[in-house]
């Protein structure tokens, strides 16, 4: 299958699927990992610099369980549900020929996760459109899309669950890659020692996440995920790992 997990910043689908990715490719499957934003916001410094820094760190973190990274280089923070950005996301949806789209839920925290969020459902459905002005052919098939958690697991209710205790240490090893967002001051220090993972405060946030996760299907780690209940969106057979 052919795999498409869209994310609104660089660390997000580590931080929220990155489990499931892994599974997805030890299965053999295709996994594209989309980021819509350049990353620019933080840390402090030239814009144009950081999001360099930020793209360098998702090829990395893409690399670790052999996915593909599409940048799609939106400024950070200034994620609109406009077309400029839906036609970018339809031609990703096209472009990977997508069996399986996973993204953030409607009712996120940052107006980038939401944003993202409704440009993936929007842009699932216009990639159908046979006549929709691309060079890419439409994607008829039905595209389940799956919601991955929320920040902090905040009002969200998973209804879908996938094991990822034999994956946590690679999903670790994923968000590790993301050294910009690990460091204490406001500027990006090249020379940064990371400490120990379990001192850096985004993966013991993923930890406590996953084990909650885990904890509801029996699981030493879990992630959660909803499916969008739409036309088009359901099919009669499980597509997570
Ligand atoms: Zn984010």
């Amino acid at each position: 299958m052919n795999i498409l997990a869209i994310g609104a910043h660089g660390d997000d689908l580590e931080e929220f699927c990155g489990g499931t990715l892994a599974l997805y490719r030890r299965a053999g499957h295709n996994v594209w990992m989309c980021v819509v934003t350049d990353g620019r916001g933080r840390p402090a410094g030239d814009p144009e610099q950081v999001a360099a820094i930020r793209r360098a760190e998702a090829q990395a973190s893409a690399d670790v369980i052999g996915a593909q990274l599409i940048w799609l280089a939106i400024p950070d923070g200034e994620l609109m549900v406009d077309e400029p950005s839906r036609h970018k996301l339809i031609e990703a949806i096209r472009s990977t020929s997508a069996d399986v789209i996973i993204t953030h839920p409607p009712d996120d925290y940052h107006p980038d996760h939401n944003a993202t969020s409704r440009l993936v459902m929007d842009a699932a459905q216009v990639a159908r459109t046979s006549n929709y002005r691309s060079s890419l052919p439409p994607i008829r098939k039905p595209v389940p899309v799956a919601f991955m958690d929320s920040e902090l697991g905040i009002n969200f209710l998973p209804e879908d669950y996938v094991d990822i205790s034999d994956v946590w240490e690679v999903k670790v090893a994923m968000l590790l890659k993301h050294r910009s967002q690990h460091m204490p001051g406001p500027a990006y220090d090249p020379d940064y020692v990371l400490p120990p993972a379990e001192q850096i405060a985004i993966v013991r946030a993923a930890r406590i996440l996953s084990e909650f996760r885990g904890l509801a299907c029996g699981a030493t780690y879990g992630e959660g995920f909803r499916w969008w209940r739409a036309a088009n969106r359901i099919v009669a057979r499980r597509m997570l790992p």
